[in-house]
């Protein structure tokens, strides 16, 4: 099997499983937007992906997303920054990201803000909120007493437009309970920013989950690339 057909295997799979999600609980599919991500998989890839119809991609590398969006120049799809995110590389991730959706403290913001603005557009943001129960130590994220406060400041940051939530499942925890208490957080945080609709919830393992909760976008790696190799 060529390249270009084992990822159209894998879009088709994950395509197949996100409508059987929505059917389950009668939302339409078109409602959950695919962001494949690429990251330690080579522009290539992207290539492919976008002849296949992707339209959004994530990275959660600075160096290896700032090197793969130089080298597919001309591939027209918008580039997601997922992982976590070290302030003084802010500014430069703002300007090669079309979404950041792993704002997790307001230190980010006068980088994102300076790349953003400096590009002369603005940068789509996600609230990246913690699940971990508390006290865990575990993934990054702002805790939800924490989350009002954080997005209040991305509001009143220059260049930078707030467009809603992002969440990963923590390790060991039943995913459907913790997408069940993002979607409380979700629906508290939506009276208070009802245009910051987006809902970034689901990866390969995790995704009929997500869905059935109200995510309207999931990230999606190994179950459209194959298996990341564990040593780049
Ligand atoms: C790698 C990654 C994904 C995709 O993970 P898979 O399990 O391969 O689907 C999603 N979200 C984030 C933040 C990631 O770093």
């Amino acid at each position: 099997m060529s390249r270009r057909e084992e990822l159209a295997d894998g879009l088709a799979g994950v395509r197949r499983r996100i409508a059987a999600a929505c059917a389950e609980v009668g939302r339409d599919a078109e409602e959950v937007g695919l962001t494949v991500v690429t990251k330690f998989f080579p522009a290539t890839d992207v290539r492919l992906l976008a002849e296949l119809g992707v339209t959004d991609v994530g990275e959660n590398r600075h160096q290896e997303a700032e090197a793969k969006v130089a080298e597919c120049a001309g591939v027209g799809v918008r580039w997601h920054f997922v992982g976590g995110l070290q302030s003084k590389k802010a500014a430069a991730v703002a300007a090669y990201a079309d979404v950041v959706e792993s704002v997790d403290r307001a230190k980010l913001l006068p980088g994102l803000s300076r790349g953003a603005t400096a590009r002369g557009r603005e940068l789509d943001c996600l609230v990246q909120v913690s699940l971990d129960p508390p006290g865990a130590e575990g993934r990054s994220g702002v805790p939800p007493e924490g989350l009002a406060d954080l997005a209040e400041r991305v509001t009143a940051t220059e260049g930078l437009r707030l467009r809603g939530l992002m969440a990963v499942a923590p390790l060991g925890v039943d995913a459907a309970e913790a997408f069940d208490r993002l979607a409380a957080v979700a629906a508290d945080f939506r009276t208070e920013h009802p245009t910051a609709d987006w809902l970034s919830a689901g990866m390969s393992g995790d995704l009929e989950a997500a869905v059935t909760r109200g995510a309207t976008h999931v990230r999606i790696g190994s179950a459209v690339l194959g298996p990341r190799p564990s040593i780049k």
